[in-house]
Parts: structure tokens; sequence; C-alpha cells
């Protein structure tokens, strides 16, 4: 992001902050606080593509977390949201895809310090090893964890969990088999692989076009704790918590805008998991 950008959001972010202040003093007053569910892909020190942090950087991001919220594990997240009334501010940290550069510092950053921290992994790219489609089509290879790391991650307390069998867009996947091997076969693999129960699931992309009724029915019936998206948004209490809606963490400018409950992002509509599966308001 341009300086200027960054400058601008800075000066938006602390402009605002005494209006943050006092809606949040109204949220905790009201049991209303969000839960903020952030999600990060990978950690590394190259410059490789728009969905790297640096190591500092990310450092830094989780130093600003730790002063501002209770980070808390996505089942604790869902206790919140579930009872319909949260007056804490409240954060979790999520991964998508399985980076191997991510086990270097910043997972062993977070179990350091005791964050919980939920991983979601591609389970085709770490048996594999082949690089993500979407990576490959930009013209640059983050390799995969290997399957000795996330072993070692689940028994240091990270918790492994799903992101299908291949990283492709279910919103086009219409065959019943398909689905279920994305979903729950995969799953299946990944929890004999690992020696834990995989217990939440993150569909590829994540936004709108890639969700879908059928997906959501899928992950209910076959024993998914929740399901995360990735289009934005807040968890209000009283949501559904099987939907974890979640947030890119981006640039720390970004993020401290839109984790302390940005106009723009508290208006996201919610998906809707009902056969029609459009978003709702
Ligand atoms: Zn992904």
């Amino acid at each position: 992001m341009s300086s200027w950008k960054t400058l601008l959001l800075n000066l938006y972010y602390h402009g605002s902050r005494p209006y943050r202040r006092r809606r949040d003093r109204r949220a905790a007053a009201e049991g209303r606080v969000p839960v903020v569910v952030l999600f990060y892909h990978r950690v590394a020190d190259d410059g490789c593509g728009s969905w790297t942090h640096s190591n500092a950087d990310f450092a830094r991001q989780i130093d600003w977390l730790a002063r501002r919220f209770d980070l808390v594990s996505l089942e604790e997240a869902q206790r919140r949201i579930a009872s319909g009334h949260n007056t804490r501010p409240t954060a979790c940290i999520t991964f998508d895809d399985g980076y191997a550069d991510n086990c270097h510092t910043a997972i062993p950053l977070l179990i350091k310090r005791q964050i919980p921290c939920t991983y979601f992994v591609t389970w085709h790219n770490v048996q594999s090893g082949e690089p993500f489609p979407h990576d490959v089509a930009l013209g640059y290879e983050g390799r995969p964890n290997t399957i000795e790391q996330i072993k070692t991650m689940a028994a240091s307390g990270i918790e492994i969990t799903a992101h299908c069998r291949h990283h492709h867009d279910l919103g086009k996947v219409l065959d019943p088999a398909r689905l279920v091997d994305e979903i729950v076969t995969a799953r299946d693999e990944l929890q004999d692989c690992i020696g834990r129960p995989v217990r939440y699931l993150a569909l590829p992309f994540g936004q709108y076009a890639n969700l879908t009724s059928d997906a959501f029915a899928l992950a209910r019936a076959s024993g998914y704790a929740g399901l995360c998206s990735a289009y934005g948004g807040y968890n209000y209490p009283g949501n559904d918590p099987f939907h974890i809606q979640r947030i890119h963490a981006d640039d720390l400018a970004r993020l401290k805008n839109r984790a302390t409950i940005d106009p723009r992002t508290a208006v996201v509509p919610r998906f809707c998991d009902t056969p029609m599966g459009v978003p709702q308001t």
C-alpha cells in the first residue's frame, strides 16, 4: 500500500478514536460487542504475493491486538457469539491454506505467547507438496506445510482444521460426491493423519460466490463445529455461531480500522445458508 494511503488510514483511525471509544462503551454496556475473527495466509520476509506479511509486521499486529483484545480460540468465540451477550473486545487469529514459512517465526511466536490459533490447511497440497494454484497463476510458489509440520503444530496446541482437499472454488461444484470428497473425506483423512478431531471448515476464497447452501448443509450434517467465510464482517452476539465471518488482517493501518469496528465493515451483509443462499442484512 502506498505511504500516503497508510497516512490517510492512520489519520482516519486516530481522528475517529473518540467516536469509536464512545461506541465501544455503549456496545459493552448493551452486551453487543462483536467478535472479530481475522485471517492471515503467509508470514515470510521475501515479499512474495499480496497475501504475505513480513515477520516484523506480523509481530507488530499481534502486539497491537494483544493489548486491546481477548485473543481467544474459535470455540470460545462461538461461545461468546452464542451467549447473545458479550462485553469484552474479542478477537481470534486464523490462518488459511497452510504455508511452510509460517512455521519459521509466526507460529512459534503464537505458541510462545500462548495465543490460540486456528490453522486451515488444504489437504492435497500438504500431502503432495504442490504449490497452490492461485500462487502459480501469479508466478510464485510459496511452499505448503509438510505433514510433519502440521503434526508438530497440532501437538503444540495449534488447532489444525480443514480448507478442503483442493483449493478450488466450491461455489462452482455441483456434483454432490465431489462436495463430500472436498469437505468430508478430506477432513477425515486429515484427522487420521494428526490423530485429533478436525472441527472447523473454511471454504476456499470464502467470498459470497464461493459459498453455497449445499456446502453449509453438508458441513453441519457431517459434524463440523463451524464454518468460516472470508468476505469480511463482524460476528455479533446472537448471530448463528456456526457461520463465523472473518476479516483479512491486511496491513496494520487497515487492521486497526477494521478491528475497532469500522462502519464500512459493520454493514457487510451476512451470507444466509438457506437454499436461496442470498446475502442477508
Ligand atoms: Zn485459501
